[in-house]
């Protein structure tokens, strides 16, 4: 039982004191009346949400599970980058994990398997570089749809991690797109050309496109991409966009979407870059030396202004991008659900309490639940749903995480339940439970 918290619920628009009772890892009440159960969380004082699904997160492992789960994450995925073997995915997580899970068949990783690219996250080779022949190009679609067939949550593509595809090929995708009914988790190429080019493809095709992390692909176009947006929605298109709440961005230095920025460019762009272990800004001999090394860069090129548009279009939800590698990474990873209620909600107030827990539940679940009906479970609080729930204190909230120290959880999100089971209780994660379960479609 959740007893006297208020609770909010973006589906119903409730927003008022209830008691919950929870049972067999489902909501079996939500009553104004007293209720009686046998364990007790008192939440007065407290919101009682639904739990946070996070619709881009790469880091899919124990460690990042119990970090996400302290910032509310109730429910994550890897659908930009996503796997080249869904089933193979799944199999390694069925031990049983903290939160619950789920894949895309993403090109990327195909595309790599297909063109025996030796990078490990991202292409680096012939993955990004090389053009797919014909016979490539029907083996990379023949692959995604044994991923669709084995239940992948949605299609993950980043055409600006794989330049060398062709119209061809990006057809090719949007295609089966269109014909499986599945929407593509896409990292548009860079700006107002990058977003005309992909929704062309809507256009030529009839796919739902999901635009990743617009605020860091678009910058200062982020006004006109999201117009654009809201025009192909006028179309008839089915279209939406997620964005996380910080000004810099992270990705790999080998990768080509920071070879083709910043390969030639002056050191005064170059000092946008932080290598996040030393905090130094680079100039055009470090980034040569780091670029030999490899590893994660913070990118300072995007504005307070950009951030607050993004993350307040009735267009976005909230995705952190979680980026985690050897214990360290971007603080989006650890902060990003309580940086927009404790920020945004409460300290500048751009976003009301109802429309960011929107975003970060019921509208990512609406996303996927075309493909998955099981999301149609999730996201909202009504008898019958999934006992996913966070529980948090609306004026001490707030994300502690910053680019030297990511890994700081946030204060304020006291209780953390999934499919009925505490994850997170008083603020401390909970040791030896996995009540996570996967979320695919039907297979
Ligand atoms: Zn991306």
């Amino acid at each position: 039982m959740i007893l006297g918290g208020r609770v909010i619920d973006p589906e119903s628009s409730l927003d008022t004191v209830r008691n919950i009772g929870l049972l067999d890892g489902r909501i079996a009440i939500i009553a104004a009346e007293a209720i009686q159960g046998r364990d007790t969380i008192d939440a007065r004082g407290l919101v009682v949400a639904p739990g946070f699904i996070d619709l881009h997160d790469h880091g899919q492992t124990p460690e990042i599970y119990r970090l996400r789960s302290l910032d509310g994450v109730t429910t994550t995925f890897e659908l930009e980058v996503g796997a080249s073997d869904v089933d193979a995915w799944y199999r390694q997580r069925s031990a049983g994990q903290l939160i619950n899970h789920g894949v895309s068949i993403g090109h990327i990783k195909v595309r790599m398997a297909v063109m025996n690219d030796p990078g490990g996250f991202l292409p680096v080779g012939d993955g990004a570089y090389a053009q797919a022949s014909r016979a490539q190009i029907d083996e990379i679609i023949k692959r995604m749809e044994t991923g669709l067939s084995q239940g992948a949550v949605s299609i993950g593509a980043g055409f600006q991690y794989t330049p060398a595809a062709t119209c061809d090929e990006e057809l090719a995708v949007f295609r089966l797109a269109s014909t499986s009914k599945t929407p593509v988790h896409l990292h548009c190429r860079r700006g107002v050309t990058g977003v005309r080019k992909e929704l062309s493809l809507v256009d030529d095709t009839g796919a739902a496109l999901h635009v990743v992390h617009i605020n860091s692909t678009s910058l200062a176009d982020t006004p006109t991409t999201l117009q654009m947006i809201s025009d192909a929605r006028a179309r008839g298109h089915d279209v939406t966009a997620e964005a996380y709440p910080y000004a810099a961005g992270m990705t790999e230095i080998q990768s080509a979407t920071i070879q083709d920025i910043y390969g030639n460019a002056p050191d005064e762009q170059l000092a946008k870059i932080e290598w996040p272990t030393t905090g130094e800004r680079l100039n055009r001999e470090s980034f040569e030396r780091y670029r030999r090394i490899g590893g994660p860069i913070v990118v300072h090129d995007n504005s307070e202004e950009m951030v607050t548009m993004a993350l307040t279009s009735p267009l976005t939800v909230i995705a952190s991008d979680a980026y985690w590698q050897n214990g360290s990474g971007h603080p989006r990873t650890t902060g990003t659900f309580s940086r927009v209620l404790g920020r945004y909600v409460r300290e500048t107030q751009s976003l009301s309490m109802m429309d960011a827990i929107r975003k970060m539940t019921l509208a990512p679940a609406r996303r996927l639940e075309v493909r998955v009906p099981a999301m149609r479970q999730k996201g909202r609080l009504r008898a019958g749903a999934d006992a996913d729930i966070t529980i948090f204190n609306t004026a001490s909230v707030k994300d502690r995480s910053t680019y030297r120290e990511p890994s700081l959880a946030p204060v304020g999100i006291e209780h953390v339940i999934v499919n009925g089971v505490s994850v997170v209780a008083g603020g401390r994660p909970i040791d030896g439970v996995a009540p996570g379960k996967p979320v695919r479609a039907p297979h």
